[in-house]
């Protein structure tokens, strides 16, 4: 099956010739076949998205988050089916589906408030006479795009805000998981959004370039590696257009002495191999403080070893496969860089009971990993757990802040002394105090700090507010 983009309104054959096969990663069955577009689409996309905008920032906000009412209730009866879908063409486990669904409509709900959350400011005689009042008015079409690890998810930190404020929008999927947010399609097409308002466009890279330079559309939200993050970026500026652009992540988790030992390691252990490690804010590199390194290191050996690998579609599966047969063999190449430059592989997940079909690799634990080693530098976005020992937090914080990705880092302890000084210091802006993924709130703002994230404005909550929308000051006399 081919799939259709959504243009204004319509299930639109892509022009594009070239396609991929989307693969379901437990199984390697052919799912569907993604074309890949480019400017035709893009512009027909922008196009539809800038009709609609005149009609669409007219309506009032409180008609505006009508359809998005019809979104939260469509979603909530189709979450079965949308959880299975992210499970089949992502590989994570139906558990971990249903999460990442949940938050995303959980998206819809803090948007469905706009006609609070848009609000203005005023004041009165600014002068004698005079008032003065700031406004937030739409700009036009956005677009995002999107990264493989939460289909059904990454989309709603988005469109929901933007369109409730007026704007229209273009959703570009990634290209190795484009089923979950054609399903979202299928139930915004009944919601009662005006034709053109949103849009979908399959495609990767040639897509990408079309929307960053597509002269009609103000702004694009980017979530993926950091290296595209930070191409995105700077062409988007370059075009004069707003960007966010949410990058990778290798992230710290800090254990002191004092921690409660059990639900830490049980918080690290599914913070790490959680969607197969394939989170920006999963659990990268364990940094124990002072005299727990063997304990932590036991306890983290003898819970990797229940984890239990197979299709996520199925019953007692903790852990589903990697994305791609391309980023398993990534994946296996740092393994073995790991070994290579003599860290300890104490849990080898090449190892073992594997699946014969699928791209699966089971759970891998380091010891006696040092900063400079590449599996302590690199995003590995995969089941690979490293710890190092450090002699106190001040190390534990140098460590984390040399390294120039900020996305999520966390600690654990019964210290608030020492909680307080992590929370303080640290540079990464999504911050856990005895939280194993310091997870994104619909309500706050998220992204991350350094070179995970480019821009100011981050994703949702009321960062949303003041990225899709600009501020008109209007001052009277009568
Ligand atoms: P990716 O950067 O390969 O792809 C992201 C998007 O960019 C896709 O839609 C893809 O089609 C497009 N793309 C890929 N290469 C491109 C290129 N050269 N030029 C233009 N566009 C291109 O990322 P991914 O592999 O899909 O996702 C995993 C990455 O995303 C990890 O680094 C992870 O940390 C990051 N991520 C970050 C967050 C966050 O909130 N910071 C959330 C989820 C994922």
């Amino acid at each position: 099956m081919r799939l259709d983009n959504y243009i204004n309104g319509q299930w639109t054959k892509a022009e594009a010739a070239a396609s991929l096969d989307v693969l379901n990663p437990a199984t390697e069955e052919v799912l569907a076949e993604v074309p890949l577009c480019g400017d035709a689409e893009i512009d027909a996309a922008a196009r539809a998205g800038q009709v609609a905008f005149d009609g669409w920032r007219r309506t009032p906000v409180v008609d505006r988050v009508q359809p998005l009412y019809e979104l939260k209730q469509l979603m909530e009866r189709h979450a079965k089916e949308l959880a299975a879908t992210v499970t089949r063409e992502n590989g994570k486990n139906l558990e971990e589906a249903m999460g990442s669904v949940r938050r995303g409509i959980q998206m819809v709900e803090v948007a469905i408030g706009s006609p609070s959350l848009m609000m203005g400011q005023a004041l009165e005689d600014v002068a004698r006479g005079v008032d003065c009042m700031s406004l937030r008015q739409p700009l036009g079409v956005f677009a995002c795009i999107a990264p493989f690890n939460f289909p059904a998810m990454v989309p709603l930190w988005f469109f929901p805000f933007a369109v409730a404020c007026g704007n229209s929008f273009i959703v570009k999927p990634s290209e190795q998981v484009p089923l979950s947010t054609k399903l979202i399609f299928e139930l915004i097409q009944d919601c009662g959004f005006p034709p053109g308002v949103l849009n979908m466009v399959h495609g990767g890279r040639e897509a990408v370039e079309a929307i960053v330079t597509h002269p009609i559309i103000k702004g694009v939200s980017f979530v993926g590696s950091s290296p595209v993050a930070e191409i995105v970026y700077r062409s988007s500026a370059q075009q004069g257009k707003r960007v966010q652009a949410l990058g990778g992540a290798k992230n710290f988790i800090v254990v002191m002495p004092d921690a409660d030992m059990d639900y830490t390691l049980d918080a690290i252990t599914a913070s790490a191999f959680g969607c197969c490690g394939e989170r920006c804010l999963a659990a990268s590199v364990v940094l124990t403080v002072g005299d727990c390194h063997d304990e932590v290191r036991d306890g983290l050996l003898a819970r990797m070893k229940k984890i239990t690998v197979g299709d996520g579609s199925q019953p007692g599966i903790d852990m589903g496969p990697l994305i791609s047969a391309a980023h398993k063999q990534r994946v296996l190449g740092l393994i073995q860089k790991g070994v290579d430059e003599g860290a300890k592989l104490i849990l080898d997940g090449r190892d073992g009971d594997l699946p014969a079909k699928g791209f699966f690799v089971g759970p891998c634990l380091f010891d006696e990993v040092t900063p400079e080693m590449t599996i302590a530098r690199e995003e590995i976005f995969g089941p690979v757990l490293s710890i190092s020992r450090v002699k106190d937090l001040d190390e534990a914080l140098t460590v984390a802040k040399r390294h120039p990705l900020a996305n999520a880092s966390s600690i654990f302890t019964t210290s608030g002394k020492a909680a307080r000084t992590f929370q303080y210091e640290v540079d990464a802006s999504m911050a856990g105090v005895n939280i194993g993924v310091a997870a994104p709130m619909a309500f706050f703002g998220f992204g991350g700090a350094k070179g995970s994230f480019f821009g100011d404005l981050k994703a949702h909550g009321r960062e949303a507010y003041d990225f899709y929308t600009d501020r008109k000051v209007v001052i009277s006399r009568w």
